[in-house]
């Protein structure tokens, strides 16, 4: 029995590590699945898949800072569905370095895309989720860095952190209004994904040496060795780990879950 049959859901940052494992999850489960990525050739790859898989989706370019870009996602989904269940705010990129080397345009980025990203995601996804009147399901990609600071992180932290209770705060909106819909955050620990490659190296750097790999280099920094120096399982997740936390607070399964935060991080935070 599918979990998601007959759902309809909004995947940002599809294109990529743990949101195409999420968009191919949700889709396996029988939810038709709107893909969207600034990145063009990730996303379509995405849609690929999930289409050779027998799943239902769609593509659609998009950049999670954009007011407009998200209304047009929206009304594309409910013209082609009539419907919205799950959203997934999942598109974010990893930043470091220290504040005192912060440039503010660098510092305005990264707060645009991981958190104002999240916030226009739920703010257009809820009338449409409503008009349905059966409730849904909005995921929000926090992190192990919304729980705990670390140096080098602290405008990632900061946004993970206020993904976090935003998160909470709107769950407590949405449940006031008896609309049915459960708001919950995920919190991944050192997931193996393209973002360690995309982080600038000198933010990287101060990752390292932050949670104690001795000599930063190329092979320092892969997600395992620095799994390896914190979680006590001592290797890096993969991107289904968090697939499955997140089609489990999509589901029925995680009915009585609201403004909760699931923590997947191999102990990190133990
Ligand atoms: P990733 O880089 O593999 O994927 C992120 C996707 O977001 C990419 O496809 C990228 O093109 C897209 N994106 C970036 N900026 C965008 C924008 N402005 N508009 C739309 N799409 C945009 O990274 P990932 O590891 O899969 O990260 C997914 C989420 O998980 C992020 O929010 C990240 O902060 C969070 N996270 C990741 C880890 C980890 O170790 N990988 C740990 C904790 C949290």
């Amino acid at each position: 029995m599918k979990r998601l049959e007959g759902r309809v859901a909004i995947v940002s940052g599809g294109g990529s590590g743990i949101g195409r494992a999420t968009a191919v999850a949700l889709a396996r489960e029988g939810a038709a699945v709107m893909v969207t990525d600034i990145d063009v050739a990730g996303g379509e790859e995405t849609h690929g898949l999930i289409q050779a898989a027998g799943g239902h989706a769609g593509f659609r370019e998009q950049d999670v800072v954009s007011e407009d870009r998200w209304i047009e996602v929206v009304a594309d989904v409910m013209d082609a569905h009539g419907r919205l269940d799950i959203l997934v705010n999942n598109a974010g990129i990893g930043t470091g370095m220290l504040v005192t080397d912060m440039p503010l345009d660098f510092w305005n980025r990264q707060l645009a895309i991981n958190l104002t990203g999240v916030f226009l995601g739920c703010k257009h996804a809820i009338p449409a989720i409503r008009k349905g009147g059966r409730g849904g399901a909005i995921i929000n990609i926090s992190s192990v860095a919304g729980l705990e600071g670390a140096a080098g992180l602290a405008g990632y932290c900061a946004t993970k952190g206020g993904v976090r209770l935003f998160t909470k705060a709107l769950a407590k909106e949405c449940a006031m209004a008896r609309d049915g819909i459960r708001v919950n955050s995920v919190h991944p620990g050192i997931i193996d994904t393209p973002i360690w490659t995309k982080i600038d190296q000198g933010g990287l750097q101060q990752i390292s040496e932050g949670v104690g790999v001795a000599q930063p280099g190329a092979n320092a920094l892969s997600p395992d060795l620095i799994a390896a120096t914190g979680a006590p399982l001592g290797y890096a997740g993969q991107p289904e780990d968090i697939a499955e936390g997140i089609v489990f607070l999509a589901s029925d399964a995680s009915r009585y879950m609201t403004g909760s935060e699931l923590v997947i991080d191999g102990g990190w935070t133990a």
